[in-house]
């Protein structure tokens, strides 16, 4: 049995004032809950140094929301692994749908960041899920194959956490079914089994779109599914506590 993980990814929120949600969680983190569920948080890059410092010795880790390739050089705008672990950081989200959609990310550029990640120290959480219309035209399952084949690399260097995270799902409160949630998560281990061997089985694989308190306790208990990863109700800290309790 794999440890849940719940993270929370805040996206493009969060100033210095938000201290107060951070703080919140690791107050709520206590020893019930840390039996239950391991807790992350993803505030945007301005607040990572700071979280990570103000997280130090509670049982909350503090991750980013994306990473490039490279380890330093002429990237304007962009954060390495390296300075995300220097600060603090412990892993690192990479192949979100918003950055494969508004960044236009493909398979390979994620799986040049999560081998960044490793390289620096960190995990990575590892994105894939499929549009709308894709599961409307019965191809979400070779749609997910293929981005967990080309957003992975051949040998697994360090811990991996891995994302389903149907496009349709975030932040539209729509949800699949129990049943599609449990047939996806199933596909995925057995890729990853078939690819890595045993190290397929240790990787935890988070669902992710529209978790809330009302529908975590059934979304955290399927099969295969192994944490969330949790964005708008993560910056609740009340909300995040409690999906994190019906794990
Ligand atoms: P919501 O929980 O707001 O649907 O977002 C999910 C998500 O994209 C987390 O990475």
């Amino acid at each position: 049995h794999l440890r849940h993980l719940v993270a929370g990814n805040w996206k493009m929120n969060g100033l210095k004032a938000s201290t107060d949600v951070l703080d919140a969680v690791i107050k709520g983190h206590d020893a019930v809950l840390a039996a239950r569920a391991d807790l992350m948080v993803c505030p945007p890059a301005t607040l990572l140094a700071a979280f990570a410092a103000r997280a130090g010795g509670s049982t909350v880790a503090v991750g980013a929301q994306d990473c490039h390739a490279a380890a330093a050089g002429a990237f304007t705008g962009d954060i390495a692994a390296e300075m995300i672990a220097d600060a603090g950081g412990k892993a690192v989200i990479v192949g979100h749908s918003e950055r494969r959609t508004l960044h236009g990310e493909s398979d390979a550029d994620v799986r040049a960041k999560a081998e960044a990640a490793w390289r620096a120290g960190l995990f990575p959480i590892v994105c894939v899920g499929e549009t709308r219309a894709e599961r409307d035209a019965g191809h979400a399952l070779a749609i997910v194959a293929r981005q967990i084949a080309g957003s992975l690399p051949d040998s697994l260097p360090g811990d991996l956490v891995v994302a389903y995270e149907p496009v349709w799902a975030i932040g539209t409160g729509l949800t699949p079914t129990v049943a599609d949630v449990a047939e996806m998560h199933g596909a995925i281990r057995r890729q990853l089994v078939e690819r890595y061997g045993g190290a397929g089985q240790a990787v935890r694989l988070l669902y992710g779109g529209s978790v809330k308190p009302s529908n975590a306790a059934e979304l955290m208990a399927i099969a295969d599914v192994n944490g969330a990863l949790v964005g708008g109700a993560s910056l609740v800290a009340d909300d995040f506590l409690a999906i994190a309790k019906a794990c």
